[in-house]
């Protein structure tokens, strides 16, 4: 076994399971993905410890145990569609692949989401569908999605997510100000019916666009 192999099943014990996450599947995912690669390389050393890194353009990846909790706040199965927002290193995104049928990413920064497709062909994940835009608009041509995942914090739930929800499906965001939110779960019940549940808190970058926050 290679030093990154032992340093990622220590982070999925240590940091993963040892904090609560039950989810067998996601734990095997986390497994798989070399999260090194999605990290600079002058950061690859630190790729499996317990916080964010900076990923340039004054963004992060999120830190191991936040990638876990959300994932498996999705409830995914095998067929299912799922949107990411926030794209960032693609690792998030590598995750999701290993746990529903197709994956559809969304990043705002143009040399984030090139260096995330790269990443993400190179580590085999060449079928997830990366687009650069204002991702607060949601991906409406491929919509209704079993589960929408947004990992970066947004002032409000921004209405195209509620919408592009299949019926039974899941949308996971943090919600709050710029520096510090809850992660919101949202699962759509019936053509109108919704039920909100609030998870913990966490911190993320801001979520900007049109249905986010401004750019600073
Ligand atoms: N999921 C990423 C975490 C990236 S941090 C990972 O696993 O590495 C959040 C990302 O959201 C940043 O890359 C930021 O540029 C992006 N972002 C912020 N607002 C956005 C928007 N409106 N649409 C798409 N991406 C956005």
């Amino acid at each position: 076994m290679t030093d990154y192999t032992i340093a990622r099943r220590r982070m999925v014990e240590d940091q993963v399971i040892a904090r609560g996450v039950r989810d067998q599947r996601v734990i095997d995912a986390m497994l798989r993905v070399p999260r090194h690669l999605f990290v600079p390389d002058a950061l690859a050393a630190q790729a499996y410890s317990d916080f964010p890194l900076p990923i340039g353009e004054r963004q992060t990846i999120s830190q191991p145990y936040m990638v876990g909790v959300m994932s498996e706040a999705l409830q995914l199965k095998d067929g299912d569609k799922v949107l990411e927002i926030g794209t960032g290193s693609g690792y998030q995104a590598a995750v999701l692949g290993l746990l529903a049928r197709q994956v559809f990413s969304l990043e705002r920064i143009p040399a984030l989401a090139r260096q995330a497709r790269r990443t993400l062909d190179k580590c085999g994940f060449a079928r997830i569908n990366v687009r650069v835009t204002d991702g607060t608009f949601g991906w409406e041509e491929e919509a209704p999605f079993d589960g929408i995942v947004v990992t970066a914090g947004a002032p409000s739930i921004p209405p195209p997510y509620r919408a592009q929800l299949a019926i039974g499906g899941r949308l996971v965001i943090p919600v709050g100000d710029r520096l510090s939110q809850i992660l919101v779960r949202v699962t759509r019940l019936s053509e109108r019916d919704f039920r909100e549940e609030r998870l913990f808190g966490c911190r993320f970058v801001p979520l900007v666009g049109d249905h986010g926050w401004r750019e600073e």
